[in-house]
């Protein structure tokens, strides 16, 4: 019974385990499973190197784990070695670990536009804001600014990646989140807004806004850029095309699209924890 999971702190808004179980059911791997594996930073390392032994054949890796994959990995394709995170692990009979990333064409892929040409601003700093200013640079981007709540962040990912720090969010072409913020049901728009320094009137200006955030309504994000009149891509397209390439590379079949999608919108959000 070849078994698969998420590793995530938290993980219980992962809509993965519902969108791969759709892609077992549909390519007939009736015996194959996926799960929630809640792990902090701390049990990390020591518990994806017994994940092989337990039965596992591969991993998703999410929020904040994406560096500590990479460098959990005894082997790391070329693209998780130059963004410098992974979010997709397989564990071989022999112990070993492989690497790979599938955010940064995921994000390519959800877009279904050619970046070239196109300036960029990133928001945040963290595993999956690597894997965006990659794979826009790789697109072909003219330009790509990274802002960050935690600036030194900021200025340490674009020295490395090629891109430009920049100290509020300035305007571009397209803007991606890669935040958790908009991640709480609970938040608002104007609260989502001021968190990511954003003003709402200048979210017009962005001819495309992308949310890495997912949720079974828009996000905050998404709704204000929406009135705003920019073209919106949201976080279920970005995790459908990461999913499909992992769900591949572990199967080595085509991935069924639709059947992901239905099982990534149809799973149900978990409820806030009592404050
Ligand atoms: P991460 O490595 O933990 O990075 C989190 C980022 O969010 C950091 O830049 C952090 O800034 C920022 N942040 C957290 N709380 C904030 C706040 N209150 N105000 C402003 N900034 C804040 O996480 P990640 O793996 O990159 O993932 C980020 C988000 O993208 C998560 O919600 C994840 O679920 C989502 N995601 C979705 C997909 C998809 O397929 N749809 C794929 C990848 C990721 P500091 O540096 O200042 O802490």
């Amino acid at each position: 019974m070849p078994r698969l999971g998420v590793i995530g702190w938290p993980v219980a808004h992962s809509r993965s385990p519902s969108m791969f179980e759709a892609a077992f059911e549909a390519c007939g791997l009736e015996d194959w499973t996926y799960q929630r594996l809640p792990l902090t930073p701390e049990l990390f390392d020591e518990t994806v190197r017994a994940l092989g032994g337990a039965g596992f054949l591969g991993a998703n890796v999410t929020i904040p784990h994406k560096q500590a994959a990479l460098a959990v990995a005894d082997r790391a394709s070329e693209t998780a070695r130059a963004i410098g995170a992974a979010n997709t692990l397989t564990f071989g009979a022999d112990g070993s670990i492989e690497a790979e990333n599938t955010d940064a064409p995921g994000i390519v892929a959800a877009l279904e536009r050619s970046i070239a040409g196109m300036t960029a601003l990133v928001l945040g700093a963290g595993g999956s804001a690597r894997a965006a200013v990659w794979a826009l640079l790789d697109g072909g981007a003219t330009s790509v600014s990274v802002w960050n709540r935690t600036p030194e962040r900021a200025v340490s990912l674009a020295r490395e990646l090629g891109a430009d720090p920049v100290s509020r969010p300035v305007e571009a072409d397209l803007l991606v989140n890669c935040t958790s913020v908009g991640l709480q049901r609970s938040a608002s728009e104007l609260a989502t807004l001021n968190q990511l320094c954003l003003d709402a009137d200048l979210l017009g200006r962005y001819q495309y806004v992308v949310d890495l955030v997912y949720s079974d309504r828009p996000t905050p994000l998404l709704s204000a850029a929406r009135e705003h009149g920019a073209r919106t891509v949201d976080g279920l397209a970005v995790l459908v095309a990461q999913g499909a390439l992992s769900f591949e590379a572990w199967t080595g079949r085509p991935a069924p699209l639709d059947a992901m999608r239905r099982g990534a919108s149809a799973a149900v959000d978990p409820e806030p924890a009592p404050q």
